[in-house]
């Protein structure tokens, strides 16, 4: 299980995280959702230490893999992000290399298991991206459009086996199809990981979470099982935010 305990975060002056502490239980699905610019992205970010790149930013608090402090001093950033993958906003494949090497892009650090060429078609194949790509594997990644692009990301994040995999709104570029089958692939990958994914489409948070966190302005308002928080939420700007009132 995931553990986040106290976590801040800044960029520069600015406190965009506060005290942040929230559990996420192995196996299942934590969708974060709140309005846009109240930390998300950056709450992700931190999970995987990817926070700490952004000159002048900083964080503080601790993040636990079971039981294990990811900030502890020791514990190599570039590892811990093949071990906590992540899956952007906005898709950024390496813009010089073939599809098929965007897959492959971690497998030869991290060894693994089965032939390079069987794992990027059983990722891409995951991603819901085979079939349009597998006639050209050697093109460019930038010859896809936006929303393979993302899925293509998604078959990267997962051909490493991270134990944790951070989703940022990972359809917000995708068509209805692709949505579905994303959506279909996080069930199926929940069994062995442990998922956060960030939203602002408020059914497939309802769909495919088992908990919900929400934020508000760099503060964890609440969180608890999905059905409570969208059936039954504790605090009014909760029910505000998921009934769609702002
Ligand atoms: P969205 O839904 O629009 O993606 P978000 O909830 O992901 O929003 P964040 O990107 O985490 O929000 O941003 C949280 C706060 O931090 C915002 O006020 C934003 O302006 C600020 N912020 C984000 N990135 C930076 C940066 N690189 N430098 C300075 N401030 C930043
Ligand atoms: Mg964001």
């Amino acid at each position: 299980k995931l553990r986040v305990e106290r976590l801040q975060a800044w960029f520069g002056d600015r406190h965009v995280l506060r005290d942040v502490s929230l559990e996420v239980p192995a196996s299942s699905v934590m969708a974060v959702i709140g309005p846009s610019g109240c930390g998300k992205s950056t709450f992700l970010r931190c999970l995987n230490r990817m926070h700490e790149l952004v000159p002048g930013a900083r964080s503080d608090g601790g993040v636990f893999l079971d039981g294990e402090d990811l900030y502890r001093r020791g514990v190599d950033p570039v590892l811990l992000r093949r071990r906590v993958g992540m899956v952007f906003q906005r898709p950024n494949p390496f813009p010089t290399m073939s599809i098929r090497d965007n897959v492959a892009a971690g497998l030869k650090l991290n060894g693994f298991r089965g032939t390079l060429d069987e794992i990027v078609e059983r990722c891409l194949r995951q991603a819901a991206l085979w079939d349009e790509v597998k006639d050209r594997l050697k093109a460019p990644a930038t010859s896809l459009s936006g929303g393979q692009q993302q899925r293509l990301c998604i078959a990267r994040a997962l051909a490493v086996e991270p134990e944790v995999l951070l989703m940022d709104e990972p359809a917000s570029a995708l068509d209805p199809v692709a949505t579905a089958k994303i959506e279909e692939l996080m069930h199926e990958l929940k069994e062995r990981y442990t998922i956060v994914i960030v939203t602002h489409n408020m059914q497939q948070a309802a769909r495919v979470s088992d908990y919900t966190a929400f934020f508000y302005m760099g503060e964890l308002v609440e969180t608890g099982a999905t059905e409570r928080i969208f059936t039954n939420p504790g605090e009014q700007r909760t029910e505000d935010y998921v009934t769609g009132k702002f």
